[in-house]
């Protein structure tokens, strides 16, 4: 492998750096190596490796998809593999890309009257917040926020009380609805979000891994991943957790 060219990530689109010791390419800016995977070990287990295309990154910037272009580099990708572990004090995700290094963590808080997450870089600086509004009673429509890095409104989680249990749609910055969840959401292994037009927006695959509370998300060019990831977080946590386990929720 040469690396006489400037060569840009095929993930984030950023510039790759050459390491001759890896004999790889390396983007900095979303973690990810560029022509080889390696599969994630957590507690003596490990996850399958992703097959990445061998070819060396491309030497033009890839062009993007519209909705994904304002974001920063760990909001750039088609496909995150998402780690929960259940502590004492709230959820914590660890987000992985595809090439299974690490991007970043999310960090739960869930109180009494909402709930709160916020997204880290793998540097630890705060990427992304989602936030709950205060309810009172229990069939009450829940609202959570969608934030960036730099506090601004991205979109909106509504949970909307239907027969048995709420539903919970995705709206954008514009209060436009996104999508929806399938019917597929009461099986606990796949779900999938679907637009007004019947297009997938994102899957949720939780069968892909060796072993518990790990999921894929893959995300579709017709939906910013940021609030794609942040949605797909929230409702596994309100869907498989939440909902059982608390009233309040
Ligand atoms: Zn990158």
């Amino acid at each position: 492998m040469s690396n006489t060219q400037t060569r840009f990530c095929k993930f984030c689109g950023e510039q790759v750096d050459f390491l001759a010791e890896f004999n790889d390419y390396y983007c900095r800016f979303c973690h990810s190596y560029q022509t080889h995977g390696e599969s994630i070990s957590v507690g003596g287990k490990k996850s399958p490796a992703y097959n990445i295309d061998p070819n060396p990154p491309p030497v033009a910037p890839p062009v993007l998809p519209p909705a994904w272009r304002g974001n920063i580099p760990m909001f750039r990708h088609r496909e995150y593999l998402v780690m929960q572990a259940f502590l004492s004090w709230g959820p914590k995700y660890t987000i992985y890309n595809v090439t299974g290094h690490k991007m970043g963590e999310i960090k739960g808080k869930i109180i009494s009257w909402g709930g709160e997450w916020n997204f880290f870089d793998f540097e630890g600086r705060k990427v992304a917040n989602v936030k709950g509004n205060p309810t009172i009673i229990t069939f009450q429509d829940k609202k959570f926020d969608i934030r960036d890095h730099q506090g601004r409104f991205k979109g909106a989680i509504k949970g909307k009380y239907g027969f048995l249990r709420r539903k919970w749609e995705l709206y954008d910055a514009n209060g436009r609805l996104v999508g929806r969840p399938d019917e597929q959401v009461w099986i606990k292994m796949n779900w999938r979000l679907i637009d007004p037009q019947g297009r997938i927006l994102l899957t949720v695959d939780k069968k892909w891994f060796t072993f518990r509370d790990q999921f894929r998300v893959v995300v579709s060019e017709h939906i910013d991943p940021l609030i794609a990831l942040a949605y797909a977080v929230a409702i596994d946590y309100m869907y498989f957790r939440g909902d059982k386990s608390s009233s309040s929720w």
